[in-house]
Protein backbone atom coordinates (compact mmCIF):
# COMPACT_ATOMS: atom_id res chain seq x y z
CA UNK A 1 0.00 0.00 0.00
CA UNK A 2 2.73 2.36 1.05
CA UNK A 3 3.80 1.99 -2.31
CA UNK A 4 1.08 3.06 -4.33
CA UNK A 5 0.36 6.07 -1.73
CA UNK A 6 3.94 6.75 -3.06
CA UNK A 7 2.99 6.77 -6.32
CA UNK A 8 1.03 9.68 -5.59
CA UNK A 9 3.23 12.16 -3.95
CA UNK A 10 3.63 13.46 -8.04
CA UNK A 11 0.08 14.20 -8.60
CA UNK A 12 0.11 15.98 -5.09
CA UNK A 13 3.02 18.05 -6.06
CA UNK A 14 1.53 18.81 -8.97
CA UNK A 15 -1.97 19.78 -7.04
CA UNK A 16 0.45 21.67 -5.05
CA UNK A 17 1.22 24.10 -7.73
CA UNK A 18 -1.89 24.06 -8.91
CA UNK A 19 -3.56 25.48 -5.65
CA UNK A 20 -0.43 27.79 -5.94
CA UNK A 21 -1.73 29.06 -8.74
CA UNK A 22 -5.12 29.81 -7.72
CA UNK A 23 -4.30 31.57 -4.01
CA UNK A 24 -2.32 33.77 -6.08
CA UNK A 25 -4.48 34.56 -8.21
CA UNK A 26 -7.45 34.26 -6.09
CA UNK A 27 -7.92 37.99 -5.48
CA UNK A 28 -7.46 39.05 -9.48
CA UNK A 29 -11.03 38.29 -10.86
CA UNK A 30 -12.79 40.82 -8.22
CA UNK A 31 -9.67 43.21 -8.07
CA UNK A 32 -10.47 43.41 -12.20
CA UNK A 33 -14.48 43.24 -11.22
CA UNK A 34 -13.96 46.24 -8.93
CA UNK A 35 -11.60 48.24 -11.10
CA UNK A 36 -14.25 47.78 -14.14
CA UNK A 37 -17.08 49.16 -11.53
CA UNK A 38 -15.45 52.12 -10.87
CA UNK A 39 -14.55 53.12 -14.52
CA UNK A 40 -18.22 52.26 -15.23
CA UNK A 41 -19.20 54.40 -12.39
CA UNK A 42 -16.86 57.92 -12.96
CA UNK A 43 -17.94 57.13 -16.84
CA UNK A 44 -22.09 56.85 -15.87
CA UNK A 45 -21.46 60.25 -13.83
CA UNK A 46 -19.97 62.40 -16.50
CA UNK A 47 -22.71 60.69 -18.81
CA UNK A 48 -25.77 62.12 -16.24
CA UNK A 49 -23.67 65.23 -15.52
CA UNK A 50 -23.34 65.96 -19.81
CA UNK A 51 -27.48 64.91 -19.84
CA UNK A 52 -28.52 67.01 -16.89
CA UNK A 53 -26.28 70.11 -18.61
CA UNK A 54 -27.94 69.65 -21.77
CA UNK A 55 -31.30 69.90 -20.01
CA UNK A 56 -30.58 72.55 -18.08
CA UNK A 57 -29.60 74.59 -21.12
CA UNK A 58 -32.98 73.49 -23.19
CA UNK A 59 -34.60 75.00 -20.25
CA UNK A 60 -33.10 78.03 -20.31
CA UNK A 61 -33.57 78.74 -23.74
CA UNK A 62 -37.46 78.03 -22.79
CA UNK A 63 -37.70 80.90 -20.14
CA UNK A 64 -35.58 83.12 -22.51
CA UNK A 65 -38.44 82.58 -24.95
CA UNK A 66 -41.05 83.30 -22.69
CA UNK A 67 -39.15 86.23 -21.59
CA UNK A 68 -39.51 87.31 -24.98
CA UNK A 69 -42.98 86.64 -25.49
CA UNK A 70 -43.96 88.54 -22.07
CA UNK A 71 -42.04 91.53 -23.33
CA UNK A 72 -43.95 91.43 -26.58
CA UNK A 73 -46.89 91.54 -25.30
CA UNK A 74 -46.21 94.12 -22.01
CA UNK A 75 -45.31 96.34 -25.15
CA UNK A 76 -48.58 95.59 -27.40
CA UNK A 77 -50.41 96.29 -24.22
CA UNK A 78 -48.55 99.59 -23.57
CA UNK A 79 -49.16 100.57 -27.39
CA UNK A 80 -52.79 100.03 -26.56
CA UNK A 81 -52.96 102.05 -23.88
CA UNK A 82 -52.53 105.45 -25.61
CA UNK A 83 -55.26 105.00 -27.93
CA UNK A 84 -58.05 104.34 -24.90
CA UNK A 85 -60.07 106.61 -23.71
CA UNK A 86 -62.79 104.85 -21.54
CA UNK A 87 -61.47 104.82 -17.62
CA UNK A 88 -62.40 101.60 -17.01
CA UNK A 89 -60.74 100.15 -19.42
CA UNK A 90 -57.63 101.52 -19.18
CA UNK A 91 -57.42 100.57 -15.69
CA UNK A 92 -58.41 97.07 -16.87
CA UNK A 93 -55.22 97.36 -19.21
CA UNK A 94 -52.80 99.17 -17.07
CA UNK A 95 -53.64 95.66 -14.56
CA UNK A 96 -52.75 93.46 -17.24
CA UNK A 97 -49.51 95.07 -17.70
CA UNK A 98 -48.90 95.28 -14.31
CA UNK A 99 -49.64 90.92 -14.05
CA UNK A 100 -47.68 90.33 -17.36
CA UNK A 101 -44.66 92.11 -15.35
CA UNK A 102 -44.79 90.43 -12.67
CA UNK A 103 -44.65 87.05 -14.11
CA UNK A 104 -41.66 88.33 -16.61
CA UNK A 105 -39.90 89.36 -13.06
CA UNK A 106 -40.64 85.64 -11.76
CA UNK A 107 -39.36 84.26 -14.89
CA UNK A 108 -36.58 85.82 -14.23
CA UNK A 109 -35.76 85.26 -11.07
CA UNK A 110 -36.06 81.59 -12.13
CA UNK A 111 -33.66 82.43 -15.49
CA UNK A 112 -31.00 83.71 -12.78
CA UNK A 113 -31.37 80.54 -10.42
CA UNK A 114 -31.30 78.38 -13.37
CA UNK A 115 -28.14 79.99 -14.61
CA UNK A 116 -26.60 79.39 -10.98
CA UNK A 117 -27.28 75.51 -10.92
CA UNK A 118 -26.01 75.57 -14.76
CA UNK A 119 -22.46 77.05 -14.08
CA UNK A 120 -22.72 74.34 -10.89
CA UNK A 121 -23.17 71.78 -13.03
CA UNK A 122 -20.43 72.97 -15.67
CA UNK A 123 -18.13 73.11 -12.68
CA UNK A 124 -18.91 69.48 -11.45
CA UNK A 125 -18.44 68.59 -14.74
CA UNK A 126 -15.01 69.87 -15.54
CA UNK A 127 -13.85 68.70 -11.72
CA UNK A 128 -15.07 65.25 -12.50
CA UNK A 129 -13.64 65.31 -16.26
CA UNK A 130 -10.38 66.25 -14.42
CA UNK A 131 -10.58 63.65 -12.29
CA UNK A 132 -11.39 61.01 -14.78
CA UNK A 133 -7.80 61.81 -16.83
CA UNK A 134 -5.59 61.94 -13.65
CA UNK A 135 -7.58 59.09 -11.55
CA UNK A 136 -9.25 56.77 -13.45
CA UNK A 137 -7.77 56.56 -17.02
CA UNK A 138 -5.11 54.69 -15.64
CA UNK A 139 -6.63 52.05 -14.27
CA UNK A 140 -6.83 51.21 -17.68
CA UNK A 141 -3.46 49.97 -17.55
CA UNK A 142 -3.41 48.37 -14.36
CA UNK A 143 -6.73 46.17 -15.60
CA UNK A 144 -4.49 44.99 -19.10
CA UNK A 145 -1.40 44.19 -16.76
CA UNK A 146 -3.96 42.24 -14.35
CA UNK A 147 -5.45 40.51 -17.21
CA UNK A 148 -2.55 39.69 -19.05
CA UNK A 149 -0.86 38.29 -15.55
CA UNK A 150 -4.53 36.24 -14.64
CA UNK A 151 -4.21 34.91 -18.73
CA UNK A 152 -0.85 33.68 -18.19
CA UNK A 153 -1.10 32.64 -15.12
CA UNK A 154 -4.60 30.29 -16.42
CA UNK A 155 -2.11 29.14 -19.41
CA UNK A 156 0.02 27.42 -16.61
CA UNK A 157 -2.72 25.95 -14.85
CA UNK A 158 -3.92 24.53 -17.53
CA UNK A 159 -0.69 23.21 -18.56
CA UNK A 160 -0.47 21.45 -15.06
CA UNK A 161 -4.24 20.57 -15.31
CA UNK A 162 -3.04 18.06 -18.29
CA UNK A 163 -0.03 17.25 -16.88
CA UNK A 164 -2.58 16.26 -13.86
CA UNK A 165 -5.18 14.21 -16.31
CA UNK A 166 -2.06 11.96 -17.74
CA UNK A 167 -0.76 11.36 -14.29
CA UNK A 168 -4.02 10.23 -12.91
CA UNK A 169 -4.00 7.68 -15.85
CA UNK A 170 -1.28 6.00 -14.33
CA UNK A 171 -2.75 5.88 -10.89
CA UNK A 172 -4.98 2.80 -8.76
CA UNK A 173 -8.54 4.26 -9.27
CA UNK A 174 -9.56 3.53 -5.64
CA UNK A 175 -6.92 5.01 -3.98
CA UNK A 176 -7.45 8.50 -6.45
CA UNK A 177 -11.27 8.37 -5.61
CA UNK A 178 -10.07 8.64 -1.79
CA UNK A 179 -7.05 10.80 -2.78
CA UNK A 180 -9.74 13.33 -4.64
CA UNK A 181 -12.04 13.44 -1.97
CA UNK A 182 -9.59 14.59 0.67
CA UNK A 183 -8.29 16.92 -2.06
CA UNK A 184 -11.87 18.84 -1.73
CA UNK A 185 -10.18 19.90 1.90
CA UNK A 186 -6.77 21.23 -0.50
CA UNK A 187 -3.45 19.63 -0.48
CA UNK A 188 -1.64 18.27 0.32
CA UNK A 189 -3.67 15.15 0.85
CA UNK A 190 -0.46 12.85 1.69
CA UNK A 191 1.28 14.10 5.15
CA UNK A 192 4.65 12.35 6.39
CA UNK A 193 4.56 11.25 9.91
CA UNK A 194 7.33 13.57 11.86
CA UNK A 195 8.56 11.75 14.92
CA UNK A 196 5.21 10.25 16.32
CA UNK A 197 2.94 13.41 15.52
CA UNK A 198 1.32 14.18 12.15
CA UNK A 199 2.65 16.60 9.66
CA UNK A 200 0.18 18.94 9.18
CA UNK A 201 -1.81 19.06 12.40
CA UNK A 202 1.25 18.41 14.54
CA UNK A 203 -1.10 16.48 17.05
CA UNK A 204 0.44 13.43 18.45
CA UNK A 205 -0.85 10.39 17.01
CA UNK A 206 -2.53 6.82 18.46
CA UNK A 207 0.08 3.95 19.02
CA UNK A 208 -2.15 1.56 17.62
CA UNK A 209 -2.61 4.29 14.23
CA UNK A 210 1.14 4.74 13.79
CA UNK A 211 1.87 1.29 13.90
CA UNK A 212 -0.81 1.02 11.08
CA UNK A 213 1.40 3.25 9.16
CA UNK A 214 4.69 1.62 9.56
CA UNK A 215 2.84 -2.18 8.72
CA UNK A 216 1.87 -0.47 5.46
CA UNK A 217 -1.29 -2.37 4.43
CA UNK A 218 -3.65 -0.65 4.25
CA UNK A 219 -4.75 3.41 4.00
CA UNK A 220 -4.32 5.75 7.69
CA UNK A 221 -5.99 8.94 8.24
CA UNK A 222 -4.78 11.13 10.55
CA UNK A 223 -7.66 11.03 12.97
CA UNK A 224 -7.46 14.76 13.58
CA UNK A 225 -6.64 16.40 10.25
CA UNK A 226 -7.69 13.04 8.32
CA UNK A 227 -4.54 13.60 5.61
CA UNK A 228 -3.36 10.21 4.29
CA UNK A 229 -0.12 9.18 6.72
CA UNK A 230 2.94 7.88 6.05
CA UNK A 231 5.51 6.60 7.58
CA UNK A 232 8.78 9.63 8.07
CA UNK A 233 11.19 7.60 5.95
CA UNK A 234 9.81 7.24 2.71
CA UNK A 235 8.81 10.46 1.77
CA UNK A 236 12.41 12.37 2.05
CA UNK A 237 11.70 14.11 -1.23
ZN1 LIG B 1 -3.19 15.49 11.37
Amino acid sequence: MQKKINEFLDLQKIDLNIAEFEKTFETVPSKLNELRNKIDFEERKIINLKEKIESQKLELNELNLEVESANEKIKALEDKLFSINSTKEFEALQKETGDLKRLKLGIEDDQIKLMENLENSQKNLDENETKFDEEIEPLRQEIDELQKNLDECNLEKDKLLNERGEKTKELDKDLLKTYENLLRNKPPVIIPIIGESCGSCFIKIPPQTHIKVLQEEEIVLCPFCNKILISETENND
